[in-house]
């Protein structure tokens, strides 16, 4: 059953949250945190004798995503009347692009498990946001819906991938490396909701293309991809066909539940709008944009390589992330030590965002009190066991890392005598595992480890090793 072939495309969609108005009025692109409807116009809520008129910033910004993925740009773009009756349209009509998009035939390696994979991206093109439906609870469930406008009209990118990918797991890859990709253009910040949002198309050898929409966020698609997996493999295996349809990924539940057979394109009887003229796009203008490209993920991952010796696999994790490189770098800048300082980013710092579910912007510290944690592990004030516990209680409270270290009076103990004492206490205590250490070398770690349990993990575990050691050898050569 696992080697039966699972197709994934992925059509995800943008904002280009740079902007400072929305794609065809003078409304503000931040919508978010504003009344409901409050943030329109006569032209986004598509009144009788409003006309659009194009954002150029937007079509600047596009072309930026659209060469950083490798696309050939059409000098040629026009915009076309995407009509279907829904609610979160008030206009029935949302502008979108069709034959003539901004951008096609593009391609974006991702790596999975150390192994690079193409997907070739199918088009790039430029469309407005609708309105936002709010349900209570889950959509089948709620007793009624809500529809704000206040979105409608955010200029969106759309990104189509040919269905390259072939798990969940690349779909994710190819979403991270979509995100750092746009994050390091600076068009648009993931970490706002429902920035980046994404519908998936997914077929198993022997069945139909079903399409899983309002996918709210790339976190999610991993998800919806794995259920819908297995749903899609149970029914072939049960000998049922699985229908050509549009799903609806219910992240309450997270389950997908049949919303409608899918459309056909003819469906949205696509035409082109005929209140804007087509857009001719000057040589000059996607020369003097790839000029400007800043670096790219790719670039980037191989100078972190070259210019710090990282592992290409360390490069990797920082770079999927704009803000966990930007974070690194500045480190470095401070403390000067990138095996250290990336180890800390990578493994201590990125698995508490994980815990904490937050992202390296919501931190209350920068990397300069960070570099004052590692500073003091190269001191000697504190152990690298300590500095750990320090950056957790960072990350809870925002507090300066000499300041925990003071009010939890935590310090790391190196004084030989001093660790004799708790040396003391411990053979005191425990005579039986003294006895037996002097039998099996093995036991001399389990007192190592109540020796460090007494002081508090404080002691220096390697000093704290040769004490014991040779507390038990000692006392071997008495018995002799
Ligand atoms: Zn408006």
């Amino acid at each position: 059953m696992s080697d039966i072939k699972v197709k994934i495309g992925l059509e995800c969609h943008c904002q280009m949250t740079s902007l400072k108005t929305k794609l065809f009025c003078r409304c503000p692109a931040d919508y978010r945190g504003k009344p409901p409807n409050t943030n329109v116009c006569p032209t986004c809520l598509g009144l009788p004798g409003s006309l659009p008129y194009l954002n150029r910033r937007a079509v600047e910004e596009a072309i930026k995503v659209a060469l950083a993925l490798n696309c050939k740009i059409n000098r040629r773009m026009v915009f076309y009347r995407k009509n279907y009756f829904y609610p979160d349209l008030s206009k029935n009509f949302q502008i979108s692009q069709y034959d003539y998009p901004l951008a096609v035939d593009g391609q974006v390696t991702i790596n999975v498990n150390g192994t690079d994979k193409v997907i070739r991206i199918k088009r790039v093109h430029i469309e407005e946001d609708p309105g936002r439906i709010v349900y209570k609870g889950s959509i089948e469930s709620s007793p009624y819906t809500l529809v704000d406008y206040n979105r409608m009209g955010i200029a969106l990118l759309e990104v189509v991938t040919e269905p390259d990918m072939e798990t969940p797991t690349e779909a994710k890859a190819f979403l991270q490396e979509l995100r750092s990709i746009l994050e390091h253009l600076d068009v648009s910040d993931g970490s706002l909701e429902g920035s980046m949002r994404c519908d998936a198309n997914i077929s198993i050898e022997g069945g139909s293309r079903v399409e899983i929409k309002n996918i709210t966020s790339f976190k999610e698609v991993e998800r919806a991809l794995s259920y819908e997996i297995i749903r899609q493999r149970n029914l072939l295996r049960r000998g049922v066909q699985v229908k050509r349809e549009t799903r609806h990924w219910d992240e309450v539940r997270r389950v997908t539940v049949a919303l409608r057979a899918k459309e056909e394109e003819m469906d949205y009887r696509y035409f082109p709008e005929p209140d804007l003229v087509p857009i001719e796009i000057a040589d000059e203008m996607i020369k003097k944009i790839k000029e400007q490209l800043p670096e790219l993920p790719a670039t980037r991952r191989i100078r972190l390589v070259k210019q710090y010796g990282l592992t290409e696999y360390e490069a990797r994790v920082l770079t999927s992330d704009k803000h966990l490189a930007d974070f690194f770098e500045k480190l470095v800048s401070i403390h000067g030590n990138p095996k250290i300082d990336c180890n800390l980013v990578i493994n201590e710092l990125l698995r508490l965002l994980n815990e904490k579910n937050i992202g390296v912007r919501d931190l209350k510290f920068t990397p300069l009190e960070v570099s004052e944690l590692l500073r003091m592990v190269d001191e000697g004030t504190i152990s690298w066991k300590s500095a750990k516990y320090v950056l957790r209680k960072m990350v809870e409270t925002g507090e300066h890392p000499r300041k925990i270290v003071e009010i939890e009076g935590i310090r790391r103990i190196a004084s030989i005598e001093e660790i004799e004492k708790y040396v003391d206490m411990v053979f005191e205590k425990y005579r039986e595992d003294v006895e037996e250490a002097l039998r099996e070398p093995k036991v001399v770690h389990k007192l190592v480890g109540e020796v460090l349990k007494e002081t508090k993990m404080l002691a220096d575990p390697k000093i704290t090793f040769q004490i014991v050691s040779k507390r038990i050898e000692k006392l071997r050569e008495l018995k002799k």
